[in-house]
């Protein structure tokens, strides 16, 4: 049988689009392996939202070159693939680059993928950086349930993709194509091919999810919130969350649904980026400092235990000192449960690459360190805060030591429990016991006592 190794770097949106790509080659007749040294076929599905992401992928593309001569010298082909946003902004460049790349394919249409590998077997290297992303997702292959279960009990689904916010700094709305939203019946069909498959959980992501609009069955146009009401209500769901939502989208259906639904889980990230208004201004970003706060307050009075966990950029073009201050007192402000901060990587084609304002690297990594300083003692607060208290936890897989199994909180903490006789796709009782840098442990609980329960167990 002939093998296939997939590599996702970057965002959720690429690992559900790398299991798409699984799906597609299985129906070619590749079997999935965890290493490129015995694939016929190599899938990078990459990640260009960074410069430092970006070259990553021609650092491996190196070694990809040496492991193709070395088993040609053995009588073996490799065909290797770029996919993702490296090859939707990059496209012939890649090969040009790389020569060893024979297929160099956009995430708007992948579902081609056994066409241009075909075609690039017969000596003819291929390009497509077509959007065809309505084709795209009529034509993905259904996995079997097998393939869902191996995948494990919680899963993503694609219900957006693109973007039409045009953030000055941001490489997305030219790289994924400009905001579409899958029909809900579409959705929900795949929904249930998962959930029927033994799935318990599901994400529902979009790089701006939130904005969803997709076409419902009833000739109207669903709202996200419509959507998570109705997959809620699926039989064998027994949780729910969505991510990436911008501030701006955040409508009060939604936050009502965050009230409403004990499916529903209560963590929202909800990226605000800096907290200073002049640069979420020049960041195109067309909400200001307080109105993210005021945001904030009215989710908090929906669902009062919500964790919220946020993006951040410093050093954004002309960022000051004390507007980088001002970053730093927004996010002690809100008491983020978890965050992800980068240093601002000017990237070609986008508006703010050609500020001549830049910050200078040196300053860039200072104000990274104090931030990232601040965000960790913050998730730490948080996680410290749920020693001692009941919480449900989906089980996931079996622990690190025998007896322990691994499982998520509702707050998306990841939790090692002991003394639970359970199996993955279980919701279980716990106490939490302890913290450690990057999980929780638990042990399950001899009753919820006076601690109301999150989630209900399905
Ligand atoms: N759509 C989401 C939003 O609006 O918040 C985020 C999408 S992006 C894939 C994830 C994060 O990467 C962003 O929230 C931002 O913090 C970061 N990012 C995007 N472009 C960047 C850049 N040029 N330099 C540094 N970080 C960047
Ligand atoms: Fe990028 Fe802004 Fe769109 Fe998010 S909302 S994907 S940061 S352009």
């Amino acid at each position: 049988m002939k093998k296939a190794f997939i590599k996702s770097y970057g965002c959720q949106m690429n690992v559900y689009d790398s299991g798409r790509m699984a799906d597609v080659v299985a129906e070619q007749g590749y079997a999935e392996t965890g290493s490129a040294d015995d694939a016929d076929l190599v899938i990078l599905n990459t990640c260009h939202i960074r410069e430092r992401a970006a070259e990553k992928v021609y650092s491996e593309l190196g070694r990809l070159r040496e492991l193709k001569a070395e088993r040609a010298e053995a009588g073996q082909e490799t065909t290797i693939v770029v996919a993702g946003c490296v090859a939707q902004a990059e496209g012939r460049e890649i090969i040009r680059r790389a020569p060893a790349v024979d297929v160099v394919v956009g995430p708007g249409s992948y579902h081609r993928l056994p066409d241009l590998v075909r075609e690039a077997q017969a000596a003819r290297k291929g390009v497509d950086a077509e959007f065809d992303q309505f084709e795209k997702f009529a034509t993905l292959p259904r996995p079997s349930a097998s393939r869902i279960r191996s995948r494990g009990v919680s899963a993503f689904v694609t219900v957006q993709e693109g973007c039409d916010k045009f953030c000055s700094f941001c490489v997305v709305p030219y790289t994924r194509g400009a905001e579409l939203s899958r029909p809900a019946s579409a959705i929900l069909d795949e929904a249930r091919a998962l959930l029927e498959a033994g799935v318990r959980e599901i994400t529902v992501i979009g790089q701006n999810v939130n904005a969803y609009h997709g076409d419902g069955p009833d000739g109207r146009v669903w709202s996200l919130a419509r959507l998570v009401r109705t997959l809620a209500e699926m039989p064998g769901l027994a949780r729910i969350r969505y991510t990436t939502s911008h501030p701006r989208d955040m409508a009060d259906d939604l936050i009502a649904a965050h009230a409403e639904l004990p499916a529903l889980m209560p963590y929202l990230h909800l990226p605000v980026q800096a907290g200073a208004d002049r640069v979420l201004k020049a960041m195109n970003r067309r909400h200001t400092a307080d109105e993210y706060r005021r945001l904030i307050e009215r989710i908090r009075s929906s669902r009062p235990d919500i964790a919220l966990s946020s993006d951040f950029i410093v050093g954004f073009p002309g960022e000051t000192d004390g507007e980088f201050e001002d970053t730093l007192r927004l996010a002690a402000e809100i008491g983020f449960a978890a965050s992800f901060s980068f240093k601002y990587s000017p990237r070609p084609g986008t508006p703010a690459a050609d500020n001549t304002d830049q910050v200078p690297e040196a300053v860039k990594d200072e104000r990274l360190q104090r931030l990232q300083a601040q965000l960790e003692a913050d998730r730490q607060a948080f996680n410290g805060g749920t020693v001692g208290r009941v919480l449900y936890v989906l089980i996931e897989k079996p622990g690190r030591h025998p007896g322990q199994l691994n499982g998520k909180t509702p707050y998306l903490q990841q939790v090692q429990v002991t003394g639970a006789a359970a199996q993955p796709g279980d919701v279980v009782s716990v106490r939490i016991t302890g913290t450690a840098p990057n999980s929780l442990f638990a042990e399950v609980a001899e009753s919820a006592g006076n601690a109301a329960p999150l989630v209900a167990a399905a």
